[in-house]
């Protein structure tokens, strides 16, 4: 039997238009740069009568310097040891003071600047300020907070391109006729069997002159194979 090659017409292709609404993306989002908070604890040493307006003015210095200094934030101060000072501290109806404690300490949080990142030297950084201000770190502690990472995929509809195939002359094996390819038909029938039961067979190549099943073998290009 004659086998005839159709080949995709190429200026017919087409593809899909997808709806952005059926795409759906999530992401890995590459993790940012870590997060880096130094914890002080300093005293101020030099404590004059009214404790409170000192360790408030020492407080909000070093909270200038690095701001303007450091470019890092204090993100929380946190004051103790403050209520065995002269001006006392106003305390909740119903609380039980604290032990006085002589020496206020000051905790400050602080959000490092990102573009800081020998902690050690920081540190020491932090060390020297407060000792050229009369004031001594007796604590500092790094925490870091490093991003996740998220994963992402995209998820969308399979985009399948639609085309026609170019017309191709083909012949039939049974009358010799010469047709293109499209004017093959195709027909189905029911075939009794030996056992009484019947069968449906269908032939997609039917010579639309004589009527011949089977009458030539077509192979249809495949996109993209
Ligand atoms: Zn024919």
């Amino acid at each position: 039997m004659a086998k005839f090659f159709v080949p995709i017409d190429r200026d017919s292709v087409k593809h899909a238009m997808v709806d952005p609404a059926d795409v759906r993306y999530t992401g890995t989002h590459p993790a940012g740069p870590p997060t880096t908070t130094m914890t002080i604890e300093f005293i101020p040493q030099s404590v004059p009568h009214d404790v409170d307006t000192a360790v408030h003015m020492a407080a909000q210095e070093v909270v200038h310097w690095l701001r303007n200094a450091r470019n890092s934030v204090v993100q929380r101060t946190n004051v103790s040891g403050m209520y065995g000072s002269p001006r006392h501290r106003p305390l909740t109806p119903g609380m039980v003071p604290p032990m006085p404690n002589p020496m206020p300490t000051i905790e400050m949080q602080i959000a490092v600047d990102p573009l800081i990142t020998d902690m050690r030297a920081f540190h020491d950084d932090i060390d020297q300020y407060l000792q050229s201000k009369k004031m001594l770190l007796v604590r500092s502690q790094i925490d870091q907070t490093v991003p996740q990472a998220t994963a992402y995929a995209y998820t969308g509809p399979s985009v399948k391109p639609s085309y026609d195939y170019e017309e191709t002359t083909v012949e039939c094996e049974g009358c010799g006729a010469e047709f293109v390819h499209t004017k093959l038909k195709r027909e189905s029938a029911t075939w009794p069997q030996s056992d009484g039961s019947e069968k449906e067979v269908e032939s997609e190549t039917v010579c639309p002159k004589c009527g011949y099943w089977d009458c030539c073998e077509v192979e249809y290009e495949k996109y993209g194979g």
